[in-house]
């Protein structure tokens, strides 16, 4: 079928295995379109913006940290709350507003701030960050898929002693297949990046994985593209478009509703970050999302040996420092302020300034590209992946601060759960009624359901 953007016609996909229609071209949505076609789908991404990956997945940190996986929602965050009103530089700030979604979700993240929600979302994460590692290794060795892709290692460095010492103790023993990770003094962490030498003064130790990667997003997203479009059966990726509203037939999925038509498919996925919620209100779906915004900037390296090869985090500040192509990838802070995308000259500022401290000798501060990114986050750092529990209706969202990181894994395990495949790893943790901490969990989910029968029965 010849496919002309301009004008808005209703389409019907080619038929080979299902038809699966995805809303969002951020990483999630371009790699469950990736992995749904590698299982012999047709698939047509539906992107409201002129490209993909201009959401969440633009400039982000580029880490892909698999074995640093911990969520946010931590019991000791509770003594840093005041800060978090208050404080000028603090790596989390809080803005309240009139807003109930954003109350709502600071009380879930709240419930989730305990020992047995953290160790359940990090079990949960771990497995799927080791699934993630295993597919991203076959993109990395696919020429098709040149993203800047190095496995480079992460050093966290450490200003305060109780950090650090709390570091060591809870350092995990390797896992057979896992590269051991080494605590280091300060003239160990110099010589390992000579680049850290500037703040030496400041630091009391580190600890170094070599096995993390680092990559750049945006190219992963591109590469995506570039390899949906090409092909046999090309995918369809539509951009400028935006889904309106989902339909439903009889109880199940039936189309996509876009401002310029209507796509009929067998499935669809929804994997468009943190505007999931709204399209998903009008079916009684009440996703647990907030946007956590997160800054970066990326100034120009003007002297190799001035910036880091590994990946540095800055514990103190929760800043991290990788080399992205020919600039220095500089990203951190989370605040829970809303909606609004602006890159707030404050934050980019505080950025500035440390970046300045660090490594400012070797990177041009003139031409910073700052950013600022939407991190679809859960109460508990779990991701919503799987049935939405309508009929042919899915979900791939919640990714929050490990969205790069965790995408491959996703795709592929919604992929497995379309084709009703063996899954290669469990996959209940993830459902839609874990999503609540587990106090709320049972009343929650009950709800969901019963939201999602009344909104079958509305659209009959
Ligand atoms: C500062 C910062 C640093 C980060 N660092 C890292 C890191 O180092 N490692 C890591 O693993 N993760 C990191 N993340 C997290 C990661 O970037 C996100 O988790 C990830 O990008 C989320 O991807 P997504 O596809 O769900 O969302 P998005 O990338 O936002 O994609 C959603 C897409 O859906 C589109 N869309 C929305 N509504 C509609 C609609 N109605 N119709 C059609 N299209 C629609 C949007 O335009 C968007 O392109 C970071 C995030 C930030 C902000």
């Amino acid at each position: 079928m010849e496919w002309d953007r301009a004008e808005p016609t209703n389409i019907k996909l080619e038929r080979k295995g299902m038809e699966v229609c995805i809303v969002g071209g951020g990483i999630i949505g371009l790699a469950t379109a990736w992995y749904l076609r590698q299982t012999g789908h047709s698939v047509c991404v539906v992107e409201s913006r002129d490209a993909v990956g201009l959401g969440a997945s633009r400039a982000n940190g580029g880490q892909l940290s698999y074995r640093y996986i911990a969520p946010l929602a931590d019991p000791a965050l509770f003594s840093g709350f005041p800060h978090w009103l208050f404080g000028r530089d603090a790596a989390v700030r809080l803005r309240p507003r009139l807003d109930r979604a954003q109350w709502r979700w600071l009380l879930a993240f709240l419930g989730a701030c305990n020992h047995r929600d953290r160790a359940a979302s990090i079990a949960a994460l771990a497995q799927l960050a080791r699934y993630s590692r295993q597919l991203v290794g076959g993109l990395a060795a696919d020429p098709r898929f040149d993203f800047g892709w190095r496995r480079n290692g992460k050093l966290i460095v450490y200003r305060e002693r109780r950090a650090f010492e709390s570091a060591r103790r809870g350092l995990a023993p390797a896992a057979t297949d896992d590269a051991p990770q080494c605590v280091l003094d300060v003239p160990a962490c110099c010589r390992l990046e000579p680049a850290l030498a500037r703040v030496a003064s400041q630091l009391i130790g580190g600890i170094f994985t070599p096995d993390e990667e680092v990559g750049d997003c945006l190219a992963l997203c591109r590469a995506f593209e570039r390899s949906l479009r090409a092909g046999e059966s090309p995918a369809r990726i539509l951009l400028s478009e935006r889904a309106q509203s989902i339909e439903l037939s009889r109880g199940r999925f039936r189309s996509v509703r876009t401002d310029r038509r209507r796509i009929e498919a067998d499935a669809c996925v929804i994997a468009n970050g943190v505007l999931a919620t709204g399209l998903l209100r009008p079916l009684g779906i009440d996703l647990p999302l907030y946007p956590l915004k997160g800054y970066s900037i990326s100034p120009k390296v003007v002297r190799d040996e001035g910036v880091p090869t590994v990946s540095v985090t800055d514990q103190y500040r929760r800043m991290v420092y990788a080399r992205v192509g020919d600039r220095l990838r500089v990203a951190g802070m989370a605040d829970i302020v809303g909606y609004d995308e602006s890159a707030h000259a404050g934050r980019i500022a505080a950025l500035t300034r440390e970046t300045e401290a660090w490594f400012g000798a070797a990177v041009d501060l003139s031409d910073l590209q700052p950013w600022a990114g939407l991190r679809p986050a859960t109460p508990d750092g779990k991701p919503i992946i799987g049935a939405s529990g309508i009929e042919g209706l899915w979900l791939n969202v919640g990714h929050g601060a490990l969205g790069f990181t965790l995408a491959a894994g996703s795709g592929g395990l919604l992929a497995a759960q379309l084709a009703g495949s063996d899954l290669p790893l469990p996959d209940s943790v993830f459902a839609i009624r874990q999503a609540a901490p587990a106090s709320a969990r049972g009343a929650a989910g009950a709800r969901d359901l019963r939201r999602c029968r009344s909104a079958e029965a509305g659209n009959r």
